[in-house]
């Protein structure tokens, strides 16, 4: 099945995917086995930044190899400014795509998505795009994002018609409250009337959820039930476990050196993490695995 029909089966059946950036082979393999063990459809996502450190062809290989032993793992280029990186990861393999002009002025979005979304379409891939510059980035953040940064990156349901009817996108990355990163004084606020107006403006349009990290379970769970979002964000809970269980592993283990031996303890906080993700998500068992 291609990412137009998962993202179809999980809006008809109630849940989402969930789309885990991937920074490495540790977060690849920790996101791999939760699929496995809770039988889920997957999005891998790769960020511009992430995909060059990891290298687009060695991704291609690791989920083509993952999918050998029966994983369902849709490939994803996450928040891409440009042409020339969405042609390098559909020449890849990659499955999805995600053109992100939103910092542009917005006629050079729309310009620009207009060029990319046939080319997309004409591989018979998916394309999502975006207008509002989202507030935050994916790390841990001390203190509080301002309300006035979070209401600039609110999406205008009209505006996103407009983009929508335009430019032909499968995937509308919608902002009702959620932003990137974890804010440490401060819980995300999902602003529910206005996803639902997002929706009705959107039929035909799916619709994701950036910054997932940092939502509370119930709130996730409510918009995908009453705001039909379909493709849930992971990125700073993935790197928060990396982080702070390699500390603690190398703290606790201070004369071990054989890489292979740190590792399983990080893969297995990072599964912990998507396994919950899984469960939130509704896509438990969605995906036949071998
Ligand atoms: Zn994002």
């Amino acid at each position: 099945m291609n990412a137009q029909k998962w993202l179809a089966k999980a809006e008809a059946e109630g849940f989402a995917l969930g789309a885990f950036n991937i920074d490495n082979l540790e977060i690849f393999k920790g996101v791999l086995a939760a699929a496995k063990n809770k039988k889920a459809p997957v999005i891998m996502e790769f960020s511009s930044g992430e995909e060059k450190f990891v290298g687009v062809n060695n991704i291609v290989d690791l989920v083509d190899n993952a999918r050998e032993e029966g994983a369902t793992i849709l490939i994803n280029l996450d928040h891409c400014p440009d042409k020339a990186g969405i042609e390098k990861a559909i020449k890849a393999g990659f499955d999805m795509v995600h053109f992100d002009g939103s910092k542009l002025p917005y006629e050079e979005n729309l310009k620009i998505a207009k060029e990319v979304v046939p080319k997309v379409h004409a591989k018979g891939l998916t394309v999502e795009g975006e207008i509002d510059h989202i507030a935050g980035s994916s790390g841990v953040h001390s203190g509080k994002l301002s309300q006035d940064e979070i209401k600039k990156a609110l999406t205008n349901p009209e505006k996103a018609k407009e983009f929508v009817e335009e430019t032909g996108i499968d995937i509308f990355a919608a902002f009702f409250g959620n932003y990137h990163g974890i804010f440490e004084g401060q819980e995300k606020q999902v602003d529910f009337d206005l996803l639902k107006k997002i929706r009705a403006a959107l039929p035909g349009t799916f619709l994701s959820m950036h910054g997932g990290s940092g939502i509370s379970d119930e709130q996730v769970k409510e918009a995908i039930k009453v705001g039909g979002i379909v493709k849930v964000n992971i990125n700073t809970e993935l790197r928060q476990a990396f982080r702070d269980t390699t500390e603690k592993v190398l703290s606790e283990k201070p004369e071990e050196y054989a890489v292979y031996k740190i590792m399983p303890t990080v893969i297995s906080a990072i599964q912990e993490v998507v396994e919950h993700k899984i469960d939130i998500f509704g896509s438990v068992g969605k995906a036949n695995y071998a």
